[in-house]
């Protein structure tokens, strides 16, 4: 079986690294960590680790899954503040706990007592975004207040598809014939501090089985939460629906929620063959994603079928 390589746009940045790691045996675990490794610590990507989007309160909150198709094991963190590679620390939750995900202040403790990179998240240029939203958002009475107000009251300007989006994600087949799967994200940009979306949960946001092929879902997590988009995407794979049918089943879920806040949701699906079908719906542009695949040089950017 050829290795393959398929990541969002976020997730660019991290490719090379994939593939040097597939090139060299490694394992796709190890190759998804790799890349959104490079992806925290790029302080252009205002979505992921270093550079992120802060929430309502200006902090940087940051979450991560990993999961093995071989096994299902799988790892997350959620609102963790003040570490680098929330990718690395959602992989040792998987590796040394017997728990899934470890969310706030506990994560935050696990990352220290594994050694994990401390750092100040908020770069410059966020910070100055950040600002400039809470002038443009916020009445002169709250901004007189702040951070004293109510803050499901000065929360919705938040909900705009422009702002309620960016992660990084990562679907990998390394050379063994083994999947593995990754997202980081700062999520949501100036949501209620302690909001998690799809990223960190499995099901939702992320979901690899080697029998049947891997799933990742960005955008509005809230919906993919509701609708437990990547895990339904799976069992349409399962019941021998190829990528295209599975990703346009699991879209079509989406679109019947009522209610709550809905909007844009893209759904990257690889069946176990390897064939990619990335869609979006409540989109109005393709969404732009890199697929490599053993033999080639470079990975190839496509785009998503707009639905
Ligand atoms: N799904 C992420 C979240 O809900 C955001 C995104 O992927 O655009 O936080």
């Amino acid at each position: 079986m050829s290795a393959l390589i398929l990541a969002n746009v976020e997730g660019a940045v991290g490719v090379q690294a994939a593939i040097d790691a597939v090139r060299s045996g490694r394992s796709a675990l190890d190759a998804v960590e790799a890349a959104l490794r490079v992806v925290e610590s790029d302080p252009s990507v205002r979505s992921v680790g270093y550079g992120g989007a802060p929430n309502l309160l200006g902090e940087v909150e940051c979450a991560a899954s990993i999961m093995c198709g071989a096994t299902l094991r799988a790892g997350a963190v959620g609102a963790l503040r003040g570490y680098l590679h929330a990718i690395s620390v959602a992989r040792q939750v998987m590796e040394r706990t017997p728990h899934v995900m470890l969310v706030g202040e506990g994560a935050a403790m696990f990352a220290a007592e594994i050694g994990e990179q401390k750092r100040d998240l908020l770069s410059d240029e966020a910070r100055a975004d950040y600002e400039r939203w809470i002038r443009e958002h916020l009445s002169a009475d709250h901004i007189a207040e702040w951070p004293h107000v109510p803050l499901s009251r000065v929360l919705w300007p938040s909900a705009d598809p422009e702002t309620a989006k960016g992660t990084a994600c990562l679907l990998i087949r390394a050379k063994n014939g083994n999947w593995g799967g990754g997202i980081s994200t700062s999520g949501w940009a100036y949501r209620h501090p302690g909001r998690l979306g799809d990223s960190p949960i499995i099901g939702a946001g992320l979901y690899v089985d080697n029998r049947y092929g891997a799933v990742t879902c960005t955008h509005i997590g809230e919906m993919t939460i509701r609708a437990g988009t990547a895990r339904a995407a799976t069992a349409y794979l399962k019941r021998g629906a190829s990528a295209e049918e599975a990703c346009r089943e699991a879209l079509e879920d989406l679109r019947s929620l009522r209610g709550g806040y809905l909007g844009p949701v893209v759904v990257h699906v690889i069946d176990r063959q390897g064939n990619p079908f990335v869609a979006s719906i409540g989109m109005e542009d393709p969404e732009p994603f890199w697929f490599w695949w053993e033999g080639m040089e470079d990975a190839e950017c496509r785009g998503a079928v707009v639905l």
